[in-house]
């Protein structure tokens, strides 16, 4: 499982193997789990190009960016 880290106010999305110290994908106000809110979301998926497609097709104003510690 891998989780996306969207961050608009930082402009990355970047890419979490789920067992990841990095990897803290926690609801708040500003920021949803699997859904888009105003500084972004965690969204999960099965693979690294499921999470990509999605990047790319949501046109998010981010750079992709592979975690460099759990490199997913
Ligand atoms: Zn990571």
């Amino acid at each position: 499982m891998f989780w996306l880290n969207v961050d608009l106010s930082l402009g990355l999305c970047k890419l979490h193997k789920e067992t990841c110290r990095h990897c803290k994908p926690i609801e708040r106000s500003a920021k949803g789990l699997n859904e888009n809110k105003r500084n972004g979301g965690w969204f999960n998926f099965d693979s690294v190009l499921e999470a990509k497609a999605f990047t790319e097709c949501n046109n998010f104003k981010c750079i992709w960016q592979p975690c460099k510690v759990c490199k997913p």
